[in-house]
């Protein structure tokens, strides 16, 4: 009897023999008080293989759940690759590029495309794609086109470059609404934390070729403000041009130092502004409004519209070296996608009316678009009488400091009341002057 015992832990322990590394068991077989010892150890083994059975049993639902989660992104990822076959050859590409290549300023939406195919077809390092998304964000910062924007920042994220997506952006993340919805007493700030998370995880960072200190400055970027550029520190205006390199190796800058000689132009400007509901964003760089279709400017009878108004304190422009108090410039853009700003300098003095209705409705903190109710405004009423101004071909004047924007300042400035300039949420937000290389101004 003793002997059959002995025999059955003895194979029990041969089982978990592999496990605990025992290849001198038989030399054992005598001694009955290791029995006891063996015993306990091919239970330990038995229970061990028990875990791990378990375990492998968990990771298989969990794997086949993720099977069922990834089942529709399949059938996207296929569609994609479908894409992406069709646009190896690099002849679609060729052809479009053949096509834009006549025309001088594309549109936001043309550039995305761009962006769009170059990656599809030379892939995500590719730099041509990223300039092209640089630009169509410059060009849509300009209007009111979130599809526009997000393309190109999604594009930018997944080029690996280090870009902050707006939150509008992102897709939808499903899973920490559930996880909010399952706790509905959950605080605002637990909340919040949930989306922040959410964001950090799905911007497209991940997948990008991020070196971890890009990353961390993201991040800081998310806590903050999405920014990564500003009128002052490590990412001021000395520094644009290491991510923007127009900023820095145009020469065709704005603003500048307006000073003679001029020369005589005949140029003939007029605007043709309306009143329309007013649409006010704070983009962390300034106070922007929004205009809606309508209002125009005309060069020579060349219709331009006017996208948008925002302000700089001081003025950017100086004029034979001095500042002005604030400037607004007025931003409008062609059919064919030319850019002209005109600059109104305001000079400190009365009270500005016009700005008193914008300033009562401003967002103080960096936000998306707000539209005050039954609020109307002209953008018109910022403009003097007189129309004589200063012209001279340069460039927007925050990154990417795209060229090739006309200018027009007028001669004649605009009151603000030193209140309404301290009023103004960003201290200082002005691009130094830049060099004139050669450049003609010239004056009506
Ligand atoms: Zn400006």
């Amino acid at each position: 009897m003793k002997r059959t015992i002995v025999e059955v832990i003895l194979a029990l322990a041969l089982i978990g023999a592999g496990a605990f590394g025992w290849t001198n068991w038989k030399g054992n077989q005598k001694a009955t008080g290791q029995l006891t010892e063996l015993k306990a150890a091919s239970e330990e083994a038995t229970k061990a293989v028990g875990e791990k059975e378990a375990a492998i049993k968990a990771a298989e639902e969990e794997m086949s759940a993720l099977r069922e989660e990834m089942a529709p992104l399949e059938g996207q990822a296929q569609q994609l690759a479908a894409v992406k076959a069709a646009m190896a050859n690099g002849i679609t590409l060729t052809d479009l590029e053949a096509a834009y290549k006549s025309q001088k300023n594309l549109s936001a939406e043309r550039q995305v495309g761009l962006g769009a195919l170059r990656m599809l077809t030379k892939g995500a390092d590719d730099p041509v794609a990223v300039e092209a998304f640089r630009k169509a964000l410059k060009a849509s910062e300009l209007g009111d086109r979130k599809n526009t924007i997000c393309a190109a920042q999604i594009g930018l994220a997944a080029a690996g470059e280090k870009i902050a997506i707006l939150p509008e952006c992102l897709p939808k993340p499903a899973k920490v609404k559930e996880a909010k919805e399952d706790k509905g007493e959950k605080s605002g700030a637990e909340e919040k934390s949930a989306e922040k998370d959410a964001h950090s995880k799905d911007d497209g960072h991940d997948h990008g070729k991020d070196d971890g200190k890009g990353k961390a400055e993201e991040k800081g970027g998310h806590e903050k403000k999405a920014v990564h550029w500003s009128y002052e520190g490590d990412m001021g205006p000395e520094r644009w041009g290491k991510e923007f390199p127009t900023c820095a190796k145009g020469k065709s800058q704005s603003p500048l130092d307006i000073r003679g000689p001029f020369v005589k132009t005949r140029t003939v400007v007029t605007t043709d502004y309306k009143e329309g509901p007013l649409k006010m964003v704070n983009n962390g760089h300034t106070i922007q409004v929004n205009v809606p279709a309508g209002s125009k400017l005309r060069i020579d009878g060349i219709a331009y519209d006017l996208l948008q108004f925002h302000f700089h304190r001081p003025s950017e422009e100086k004029i034979d070296g001095k500042p002005m108090a604030m400037v607004v410039h007025f931003v409008h853009k062609n059919a064919e996608g030319k850019l002209a700003v005109v600059g109104v300098l305001l000079k400190e003095g009365n009270e500005n009316p016009g700005i008193k209705t914008l300033w009562a409705n401003m967002p103080m903190e960096e936000g998306p678009e707000v539209t005050p109710e039954g609020v109307n405004f002209n953008p018109a009423n910022l403009l003097p009488r007189e129309f004589d101004f200063y012209s001279y071909e340069g460039s927007l004047t925050t990154p990417p400091c795209t060229e090739g924007v006309r200018f027009f300042i007028l001669k004649t400035t605009v009151n603000v009341a030193k209140e309404q300039v301290a009023a103004f949420p960003f201290k200082r937000n002005a691009r130094p002057v830049q060099e004139l290389n050669g450049r003609e101004i010239s004056t009506n």
